[in-house]
């Protein structure tokens, strides 16, 4: 769709380019326990980003230097595949899984009870598999369940999701068209109480637009939530019938 200035067009008639209104989230498939190999896992797509979260803790850190007396220390690896954008990425950290890697540890361990487990190490591993838009907060939305997989003791999930600006709107959970030629965007992630623990922001919004797009993606988490614990009591259903029929 091409505007009259060349540029793209991103809602005609309150619709968005795939579909959704502008407070919609794209659809959500969780699944949990995926990996047989690490103490907690999670698969999770929102919309076409597919990641997968692995943790593995609390368990002895190495190096040992890196040891705290009073707490756990919690490590978080963001990692984007080379074949997960449309344009290979070179495998390897590069800037932006650094900075993506720290927020979205920031994001978790406010609710990570690590003063549990002195001296030991939670890792969390973040795999894109695909790449549209969002994967940190995929990635922080699946991290949150499998760190619950792994029976890791927490004040509750942290649940992430974004706010854009296309075509001078507000809209929920911007997919890739709208994150790279859009506005605006604005990731968050909050606790089940409301706190945010991420705050992130691309472009420009006035006040206004910022307190909505805030809401907007609050109401977003809100939902997301839903289907994180679903899939948790799903996933422990299943193990106990499995375990009262062996
Ligand atoms: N992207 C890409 N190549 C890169 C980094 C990002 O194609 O090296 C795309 C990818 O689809 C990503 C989107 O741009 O999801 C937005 O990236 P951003 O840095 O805003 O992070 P995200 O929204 O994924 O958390």
């Amino acid at each position: 769709m091409q505007g009259n200035n060349g540029n793209i067009t991103f809602i005609r008639d309150g619709v968005r380019l795939d579909g959704r209104r502008v407070d919609e989230l794209r659809p959500i498939k969780i699944e949990v326990g995926v990996l047989s190999r690490a103490d907690g896992s999670c698969y999770m797509e929102m919309g076409d980003n597919k990641v997968v979260a692995a943790v593995y803790g609390p368990r002895e850190v190495h190096p040992r230097h890196l040891q705290e007396v009073s707490r756990a220390i919690v490590r978080y690896r963001y990692n984007m595949a080379s074949f997960s954008v449309e344009e290979r990425r070179r495998p390897g950290p590069d800037r932006r899984s650094y900075e993506l890697s720290k927020v979205s540890r920031e994001a978790l361990e406010p609710v990570i009870l690590t003063s549990y487990f002195p001296r030991s190490v939670i890792d969390i591993f973040v795999e894109v598999l695909q790449a549209d838009a969002g994967t940190r907060t995929a990635g922080i939305n699946a991290a949150s369940v499998a760190l619950a997989d792994a029976g890791i003791p927490m004040k509750g999930l942290i649940t992430s999701c974004a706010a854009g600006k296309v075509d001078g709107q507000v809209v929920l959970d911007p997919m890739k068209e709208e994150d790279n030629f859009g506005q605006a965007d604005l990731p968050i992630a909050i606790t089940p109480w409301g706190d945010i623990t991420l705050i992130q922001m691309d472009g420009d919004l006035s006040r206004d637009e910022f307190r909505q797009a805030v809401e907007l993606a609050r109401i977003g988490c809100g939902k997301i939530y839903e289907i994180q614990r679903k899939a948790l009591l799903d996933r422990y259903c299943q193990m106990e019938s499995a375990a009262q029929e062996a």
